[in-house]
Formats: C-alpha cells, sequence, structure tokens
C-alpha cells in the first residue's frame, strides 16, 4: 500500500494505475477506520482494479470547534486496517495541503444542505462537505466513489454535486454497518460512556418503532414520527430531529408514500448520532 500526504503523490500512484488498464475505486473518510468504512474499502476492491482511501479530518465541515478536537484520530491504526481491507493508496494529506493559502472557493448544494443536518450543523456544514469531496474527486479521479448510506443526506448530495458538475465518477450507495446489537457504526461510538452506550440504542429503537408502525398499515407520517419519538424517550434520549422525508429531496411526507427516508439525530451523553432507514412504499 502506498501513502500519499500530497495531491502530486496521489496523481503520480493513480496515473500509474490508469495506465496499467486498472479502474479507480475511491472511498473518502475521516479516520478511525471501524468496519462500516471498510465495507466501502471492500466493495471498491471487488469492483475496481485500485482502490484509495483518503482519511482526512475536514475541518470546515465541524460547526462546533470542540467536536473536531474531540475527533478520534489514530492514523497508524487506520493505515493497517486499510491495507488488510484491500487499499492501494492511502491518502493522508494534511490541512495545508487541501487549503492553501487564500483558499476562497466554495461548493454548496442548495435545497439539500438546508433540512436535517443542514438545521442543527448549519448549512456550513455540507458546504464544507460538498467542496472537500469536489477537491477530492479531482485530486484522485476516481471510476466510482462509495458513500454509506449511514450518512443519507450526505450521500443524496453527493449524488447531485456528481451530476449537477459532471463528474465523471460513479456515485455508489452502500448499506450501514451496524454493531450486533444494532447501533450504526460510528467513528463518535468509541466517544460514549459506558453508561451511555446502552442508551445509544434508542435510535436504532426508535427507527425500528416506526418501521413496525409503518408495516403495521400506518401511513400518516405524523403518527409514525410519534411512534418513533416516543420509543426513543423510553430509552430516555430525546431526538433532536425524527422526521419522515422524502428520499430523493428531503421534504417532510404527510403521507408515507413512494421512497421514504426516516432519519433522526440525537445526543447521547455528549456525543451526537445519527441513523436512519430507508422505505420503499
Ligand atoms: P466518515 O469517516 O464518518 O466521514 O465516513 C466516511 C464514509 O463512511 C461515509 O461515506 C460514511 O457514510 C461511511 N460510513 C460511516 N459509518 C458507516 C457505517 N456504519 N456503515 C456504512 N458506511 C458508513
Amino acid at each position: 500500500m502506498r501513502v500519499a500526504r500530497t495531491v502530486d503523490d496521489v496523481r503520480d500512484g493513480v496515473r500509474a494505475a490508469r495506465g496499467a488498464g486498472k479502474s479507480i475505486g475511491f472511498v473518502p473518510t475521516m479516520g478511525a477506520l471501524h468496519e462500516g468504512h471498510l465495507s466501502l474499502v471492500r466493495r471498491a476492491r471487488a469492483d475496481c482494479g485500485y482502490v484509495v482511501i483518503s482519511v482526512f479530518v475536514n475541518p470546515t465541515q465541524f460547526n462546533d470547534p470542540a467536536d473536531l478536537a474531540a475527533y478520534p484520530r489514530d492514523e497508524t491504526r487506520d493505515a493497517s486496517v486499510a491495507r488488510d481491507a484491500g487499499t492501494d493508496l492511502f491518502f493522508a494529506p494534511a490541512p495545508a495541503e487541501i487549503y492553501a493559502d487564500g483558499f476562497a472557493t466554495e461548493v454548496s448544494v442548495a435545497g439539500l444542505s438546508e433540512p436535517l443536518e443542514g438545521v442543527m450543523r448549519g448549512t456550513g456544514h455540507f458546504r464544507g462537505v460538498a467542496t472537500v469531496v469536489a477537491k477530492l474527486f479531482n485530486i484522485v479521479a476516481p471510476d466510482v466513489a462509495y458513500f454509506g448510506q449511514k450518512d443519507a443526506q450526505q450521500a443524496l448530495l453527493i449524488r447531485r454535486l456528481a451530476r449537477d458538475l459532471d463528474f465523471p465518477v460513479r456515485v455508489e450507495v452502500c448499506p450501514t454497518i451496524r454493531e450486533p446489537d444494532g447501533l450504526a457504526m460510528s467513528s463518535r461510538n468509541v466517544r460514549l460512556a459506558p453508561a451511555d452506550r446502552p442508551r445509544a440504542l434508542a435510535l436504532r429503537r426508535g427507527l425500528d418503532a416506526a418501521e413496525a408502525a409503518v408495516a403495521a398499515g400506518e401511513r400518516d407520517a405524523d403518527r409514525v414520527r410519534r411512534a418513533g419519538r416516543d420509543a426513543m424517550r423510553a430509552h430516555h434520549v430525546d431526538p433532536e430531529y425524527f422526521e419522515v422525508v422524502s428520499a430523493d429531496t428531503l421534504r417532510p411526507l404527510k403521507v408515507v408514500k413512494g421512497d421514504v427516508l426516516i432519519a433522526v439525530a440525537a445526543r447521547v451523553g455528549s456525543v451526537r448520532l445519527i441513523d436512519n432507514v430507508l422505505l420503499n412504499l
């Protein structure tokens, strides 16, 4: 596995792989790699001849400096597990390599950036995400890029970004990987206090309750939402949001019909977690 620190290093590696006739698969991450990330790497490995992972804690997508400071980092371990999962090129740039002095250009995806996470974290969050992903797409020039359904709003936004700006990349959205008890894997889970770990299941339980209500025939989105919120409160967690929205536009639904995203965010202790489920009715 090649370790790259600079844009030129990445381009050298990718150019050589392309010269050898290989397709390029790309997995952007912020590190603290877990099985969720590695499932994307393995999928890229199965689909593509050359697999690139980036590990970059992108400062511009954090609205809270304390969250940025507390974000877990362990590059040595990340490199080792990325290599074992089949990575060819591990890109771990310093912030100055990505944001040169005088950096002034931003990408924003209107409409999809504002609801859900946009309300809680501010629209600057997705501007940070869209800008860094656009840069990474230009640096790596992948044929296929892999994202997790866990961050459903982000995945939707990246699809739109690639389409709107004509990036010649196929965006693949892969299933959420969970702990055995159902908690969605997240780099932030390691920051959960032991006493809070059982309460973190509230998000999954809320989604289960909403899904069960729909399976039992409920089509009123407000009632489905209430079922989810009540189940979370039974686990002593208040959601920041628990929304039933269109999976295409993220607009709130009155009636549960078509492609539906049920998305939840909550603070458990000091850690902010998100999860979601997609339904097709
Ligand atoms: P992050 O490092 O949190 O920015 O995540 C990097 C990529 O991994 C994003 O596309 C995430 O959606 C994806 N990802 C994070 N957690 C999971 C998970 N539990 N299952 C599947 N994909 C995930």
